[in-house]
C-alpha cells in the first residue's frame, strides 16, 4: 500500500474535471454533461521509473471555493490536480487564493495547475494573456497532455516522497 497516492482533482463546476478522469481512466470523452454529485473513486496504476504507483483518484462535486470542499474528502492527499477552463475567467479569477490555500493546508502534497480545453483556446496567446503559473495545458477531448499530468505527479512522488 505504500505505493497508493491519493490524487483530488479541484476546481469549478464544468471545468473538466471528471472528463480529465474518464480519459485517463477508460480513455472515453463525451460532450454530455452531468453533474458529478458528492463523489467519485476512480482507480488506475501506472508506471514510472520502472515503479508501480496506485492511484486513488477522487472526482469531487464542483465548488467555486476551494474552502468549501469538505475537508474530510481532501485529508491524506498526496496530489491536487488544480483545474480550470480558459475559456471561462470566473473558473481562474480567484486561483492564486485557491492554490495558496491548499498549499498552506496541505504542505507535504504535489500540486498541478492545469488549463484544460485547450482544444478551444490559443494556448499562446492564453499565456501572455494572465499572470499565474500553469504547468500544463490539457484537453480531455483531444487527450493531449493528459497522461502527461499523471506522468508528472508520479514522477513528483518518487522525487519528493
Ligand atoms: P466537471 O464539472 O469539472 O467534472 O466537468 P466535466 O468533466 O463534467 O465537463 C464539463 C463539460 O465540458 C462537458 O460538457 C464536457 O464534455 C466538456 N469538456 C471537458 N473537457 C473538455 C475539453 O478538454 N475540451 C472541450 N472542448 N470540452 C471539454
Ligand atoms: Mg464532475
Amino acid at each position: 500500500m505504500i505505493n497508493s497516492k491519493k490524487i483530488v482533482l479541484v476546481g469549478h463546476f464544468g471545468v473538466g474535471k471528471t472528463s480529465l478522469i474518464r480519459r485517463f481512466v477508460n480513455n472515453i470523452f463525451t460532450e454530455d454533461y452531468k453533474v458529478t454529485i458528492g463523489v467519485h473513486i476512480f482507480k488506475k496504476e501506472i508506471e514510472v521509473n520502472n515503479t508501480k504507483l496506485t492511484f486513488v483518484i477522487w472526482d469531487l462535486e464542483g465548488k467555486d471555493d476551494v474552502e468549501k470542499v469538505r475537508k474530510s474528502h481532501l485529508i491524506g492527499t498526496s496530489g491536487f490536480i488544480y483545474v480550470f477552463d480558459p475559456t471561462r475567467n470566473t473558473t481562474y479569477n480567484n486561483i492564486d487564493v485557491e492554490v495558496d490555500y491548499l498549499k498552506s493546508n496541505y504542505p507535504k502534497a504535489q500540486l498541478l495547475t492545469i488549463a484544460n480545453k485547450v482544444d478551444l483556446i490559443d494556448q499562446k496567446a492564453f499565456r501572455q494573456e494572465v499572470n499565474f503559473p500553469i504547468d500544463f495545458f490539457t484537453s480531455a477531448k483531444t487527450s493531449e497532455n493528459v497522461e502527461a499530468i499523471f506522468n508528472q505527479l508520479g514522477l513528483n512522488f518518487l522525487t519528493n516522497g
